[in-house]
């Protein structure tokens, strides 16, 4: 199992402040043509929810992974209201006891939709107690201990299950088979997030002009959650330093000031490619190798720094290890050429 990671340092995962909390909830998307982007995934979904209640029944059960930020919570809260359902919300590791996952069980409504964040992080006993939940509907419980104990088995209501994860290679194979479907989120390009960033300031009532809402977005590293963010931290920065509303030039600053660079490389990215580059030549370097120099833990640095950077093409990961790129030592003006070996792996 993947640890949480510790540490809290990324523009991506850094903890939401109470205000911040305030803003991205008036920001919630609550209709299918507020949700940008990620066409195959909504198409897919939306067939099969209409699919589901021709039929008159539950919709199956969903797997949605990728990085965090991309839209997994908002695409689940999204499912139960076209469904016409409640939705329960839970985590992998909020489950702790098979009683846990019992409780919720038995109180769902026929057709809810119990979303399970993180869901690679389920322990092994909970899980093998959701396999029967997933596809009979119908929950085993042992009552008593020792000779005299026995099992007996609940019905449960048919209801679908939306788990999320960021490491679909951490979820085990059967419990990763009994997901009636697979999706994969993936990052949205400049143009989605340009109209996310105008969606929001609209609701927010910012005025922002077309040039700070393109740099914004170019800054967001494909993920809403950040565009959100940054366009937050560009406001205040606005009613602070100027006239309230956001222009090029302060929105430029304001991002400059919290150390996202021009592509959306934020402290922790830029530590990531000076430890491979300074400490390890270029690499090729183990992934937990360059964890340990930068004192973060493994899940943080595969989840959060790397997708993004292998997107934009700063590293490649080889079977021997990460190697950065020449594009990488360009953004960070750092001279220096590939050798040999570092380019028969790139
Ligand atoms: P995840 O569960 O994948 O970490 P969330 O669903 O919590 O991501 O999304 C993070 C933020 O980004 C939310 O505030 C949400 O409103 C916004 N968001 C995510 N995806 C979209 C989208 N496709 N269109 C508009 N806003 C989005």
């Amino acid at each position: 199992m993947a640890d949480k990671p510790k540490t809290k340092s990324s523009i991506v995962t850094e903890n939401t402040t109470p205000e911040e909390e305030v803003v991205f909830t008036s920001l919630r998307v609550s209709d299918w043509e507020d949700f940008v982007g990620q066409e195959p995934v909504k198409k897919s979904i939306q067939i099969g929810i209409r699919a589901a209640k021709k039929r008159k029944e539950s919709l199956e059960h969903v797997l949605l992974y990728g990085p965090p930020g991309l839209g997994k919570t908002t695409l689940s809260h999204l499912i139960a209201r076209e469904m016409g359902a409640n939705i329960r919300v839970t985590s992998g590791p909020a489950i702790e006891r098979a009683g846990d996952l019992a409780s919720i069980l038995t109180n769902l409504e026929p057709g809810d939709v119990l979303f399970i964040d993180e869901i690679h992080r389920l322990n092994k006993v909970v899980e093998e107690t959701l396999y029967p939940a997933m596809e009979e509907y119908c929950l085993d419980i042992i009552i008593g201990k020792g000779p005299s104990a026995r099992t007996v088995r609940l019905d449960l209501p048919k209801f679908t299950i939306v788990g999320a994860t960021t490491r679909a290679g951490m979820l085990s194979g059967p419990l990763r088979d009994r997901f009636g479907v697979v999706h994969r989120m993936v990052f949205y390009n400049p143009k989605n997030l340009e109209q996310i960033i105008e969606k929001a300031a609209r609701k927010l009532k910012v005025k922002i002009d077309k040039k700070s809402i393109s740099e914004i977005a170019k800054r967001a590293r494909g993920t809403p959650r950040v565009a959100l963010r940054l366009l937050k931290r560009a406001r205040d920065y606005t009613q602070v330093h100027g006239d309230g509303s956001i222009t090029f030039e302060t929105a430029s600053r304001a991002l400059d000031l919290i150390e996202v660079d021009p592509l959306g490389l934020d402290n922790l990215d830029r530590r990531y490619l000076k430890s491979i580059i300074e400490k390890h030549s270029g690499g090729p370097v183990g992934v937990e190798t360059i964890a340990a120099s930068l004192a973060e833990d493994v899940g943080t640095i595969e989840e959060i720094v790397e997708p993004y950077l292998l997107q934009i093409g700063f590293i490649k990961r080889t079977s021997r290890g990460r190697v950065t790129t020449p594009s990488a030592y360009k953004h960070l003006e750092i001279k220096h050429r590939n050798s040999p070996e570092q380019k028969s792996l790139l």
